[in-house]
């Protein structure tokens, strides 16, 4: 008998040639195999009939090879055809031709009056129906028959070296000689037994046990995700941590100084925020908020608490440019409060020379850095040897730039300092509760009063509708952003960079300014750059991503965002939330040269709605979850069969069982909590472990 802990190779269950692709898609172990789950079932106890036309979808025929053609092209390049006959001898339909490219090996699988299973999508080429590049299979009468056709057949992901029926012929065997398999999953979310759900998936006996297999499965899966979430979150807080919030002194004076008053929102989550500062156990906290919704001034609204109970804070910033904006915004708030501050980026001499340092207990010495009651800066706080004194709070501004390590690498420090991060980029529910599910969440769902419209055009043919309108209108006074996806032009690829963009640009608009910003422009400049453009030296920034996030230039009202189908959504968001930040009305123009339904889409999307969480969804839908919750992003092992979009029910089930479990035996040392463990991806475990 075997567990699903037995390592195959060596085995008598696996012929030798198989041990090599196995191991090359890491399958290993019995277990490994048995979660190798198909991507997909034919229903091979019926076909599709013949099409007599295109069809939008993918479909299952049936049909014996007529002939084969091989055709050479350009050289070496070869195309084989094999037209496949409808074998029900309808009178009207007619054959499909089945086609491959290049594919030497398919030509030698093929024969004449063999039965075919193929499996894509149809589509006319010239007059002839053809599929190409279809999943096919050889119908082959043999005492394995019964696995591979008139049933629900498993299609696996693809493999060389292994073929579909080799596949299926290991799993059933591996199925068959199984003993118990353990039930991960508590008895109240079960509907069916584990093994049962394994042998269903693969060989299901109709649609609904493979629908209650696929449930039950991926509910374990998320199961297991949670709890190694809810573990995560247990192990901060139980962290010895300290109270860090003063009485509000500090904060109220800031607050009065200020030329409005704080949303509704932004009073909300100060108080949220508070409430954590002032608990001794370590606050997570992530905050929410659209583009401009205020978030900077809440991160210093908690800063200031903490600096008033005798806490040191840092502000942690994605880029050079962002560290620096925050830096002179608080300066300028701050000064008349009287608090020392620093900047800290990775070329901290040069530019802390080049910045009005506001330092006045320990003036002409911009690199003493342990006396600063507020440091700002990039990852350089993390890596450097920055020495902090009594670290009580950390901010961490546009999170979804970092990643869970380094957040982790903060939490390390003892005590624990309360930790806030922020981002931009709205997250849907249903990946808060995953990839950030050990943080406690707030949201700013409100702009501050008075913000302009943003318009959104989309131009498919790539240019401006009317530029001596533009140039007018900046003429006028206002000011643009040109974003392109490229420094300089590359042979690569066609797509338009700043460098050749800055020359078409000046040449038009002259005499309005323009000038360049990206990440090859030295730090110095790139302060000067941005300085210009703020006092509206310069009209038009011409500027790669460096300015996703952060900045912030009320008097900029448009932006053009050439190759737009090249960023993605969220980014595209991002650029976008760069105007409207006054109270006139933004124009956001997203010039594409594409054809691509897909990359149209997109930009529709994002024309179509300035709701960055509506954007979220869209893009989680056009990208796909696995894209977004990365693993080194999130730190959580992939999911080989669970899909948070389709199941996000499954997931606020297995949530609530797993932190319930969580917090009565956090260290699932329990004996019914025992077989747990193993659900605990290991590889995660390592590298958390490791930065702790
Ligand atoms: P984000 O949430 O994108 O980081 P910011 O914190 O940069 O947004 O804020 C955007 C702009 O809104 C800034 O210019 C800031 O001064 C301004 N702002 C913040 N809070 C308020 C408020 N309550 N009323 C008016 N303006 C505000
Ligand atoms: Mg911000």
């Amino acid at each position: 008998m075997i567990s699903p802990s037995t390592i195959l190779a060596g085995t008598d269950w696996l012929a030798p040639a198989l041990v090599k692709p196995l191991s090359r898609l890491g399958l290993l172990t019995v277990g490994d195999i048995l979660t190798h789950y198909p991507k997909r079932h034919e229903d091979r106890t019926r076909f599709d009939q013949f099409p007599q036309n295109e069809l939008p979808a993918p479909i299952c025929i049936r049909g014996v090879v007529e002939k084969t053609s091989l055709k050479r092209f350009g050289g070496y390049k070869k195309m084989f055809d094999a037209t496949l006959a409808d074998p029900s001898g309808h009178a009207l339909s007619n054959p499909i031709v089945l086609r491959w490219f290049n594919l030497h090996y398919v030509q030698h699988m093929i024969a004449i009056g063999q039965t075919i299973i193929a499996y894509g999508r149809p589509r006319l080429r010239g007059r002839i129906l053809t599929i190409e590049h279809p999943e096919f299979e050889v119908v082959e009468d043999d005492s394995d028959a019964s696995l591979n056709v008139d049933r629900i057949t498993p299609i696996y992901p693809a493999t060389e070296g292994i073929t579909q029926r080799a596949f299926r012929k290991l799993i059933h065997s591996l199925l068959s000689h199984l003993e118990t398999v353990p039930d991960l999953l508590p008895e109240k979310l079960r509907t069916t037994d584990q093994r049962t759900a394994l042998q269903q998936i693969h060989f299901p006996d109709d649609h609904d046990r493979l629908e209650a297999a696929r449930r039950q499965l991926v509910l374990t899966e998320f199961f297991g995700l949670q709890l190694q979430v809810a573990q995560r979150r247990a192990h901060t807080v139980a962290l010895p941590g300290a109270s860090h919030c003063g009485t509000g002194k500090l904060l109220a004076r800031l607050l009065t100084s200020l030329p409005y008053a704080l949303t509704k929102a932004q009073e909300r989550v100060i108080a949220e925020i508070r409430r954590d500062l002032a608990s001794p156990s370590p606050m997570n906290r992530l905050l929410q908020g659209d583009v401009g919704s205020g978030k900077t001034l809440v991160a210093l609204s908690a800063m200031l608490l903490a600096v008033e109970a005798g806490f040191q804070c840092a502000l942690m910033a994605p880029t050079q440019i962002l560290a620096e904006q925050h830096y002179l915004n608080f300066t300028r708030l701050l000064a008349p409060l009287g608090l020392r501050l620093a900047l800290r980026t990775g070329n901290r001499r040069e530019e802390l020379a080049s910045l009005p340092l506001f330092e006045p207990e320990t003036p002409g010495n911009p690199d003493h850095l342990s006396s600063p009651q507020i440091l700002v800066g990039t990852h350089a706080l993390l890596y450097d040897s920055v020495e902090f004194a009594d670290l009580g709070l950390v901010v961490i501004d546009e999170q979804h730039k970092f990643g869970v390590l380094q957040r982790a690498r903060l939490i390390s420090r003892r005590p624990t300092p309360d930790v806030l991060v922020m981002t931009a980029t709205p997250i849907p529910r249903t990946l808060t509760m995953t990839a950030y599910g050990d943080l406690d969440v707030s949201i700013l769902d409100e702009l501050p009063p008075g913000r302009g419209r943003i318009l959104t055009e989309l131009r498919p043919d790539g240019t401006l509708k009317d530029p001596v309108k533009f140039k007018d209108y900046l003429a006028a006074g206002h000011q643009a952003y040109v974003v392109c996806p490229l420094i300089d032009d590359s042979e690569k690829t066609d797509a338009k960079a700043a460098t050749a963009e800055l020359k078409k640009w000046s040449a038009f608009l002259s005499p309005l300014r323009c000038e360049v910003l990206h990440g090859r422009v030295p730090p110095a400049e790139k302060e000067a750059v941005m300085r210009r453009f703020r006092d509206n030296q310069i009209q038009v920034l011409i500027a790669t991503t460096v300015i996703e996030v952060g900045i912030d230039v009320p008097n900029a009202t448009v932006m053009i965002i050439e190759d737009a189908e090249k960023f993605g959504l969220a980014q595209l968001h991002q650029l976008r939330g760069r105007v409207g930040r006054g109270s006139k009305t933004s124009y956001c123009i997203l010039l594409t040269r594409s054809k691509e339904e897909f990359a149209l889409q997109k930009l529709r999307a994002l024309a179509d709605t300035t709701d960055g969480f509506a954007i979220a969804e869209a893009d989680l839908e056009l990208r796909g979850p696995g894209d977004i919750l990365g693993t080194a992003q999130s730190g959580l092992a992939p999911l080989k069969i669970g899909n948070i979009l389709r199941d996000p029910d499954l997931m606020l089930q297995a949530r609530e069982a797993a932190s319930a479990i969580v917090l009565a035996d956090p260290d699932l040392s329990s004996p019914p909590n025992l077989p747990y463990r193993s659900l605990l991806a290991q590889s995660t475990h390592q590298t958390l472990s490791h930065v702790s």
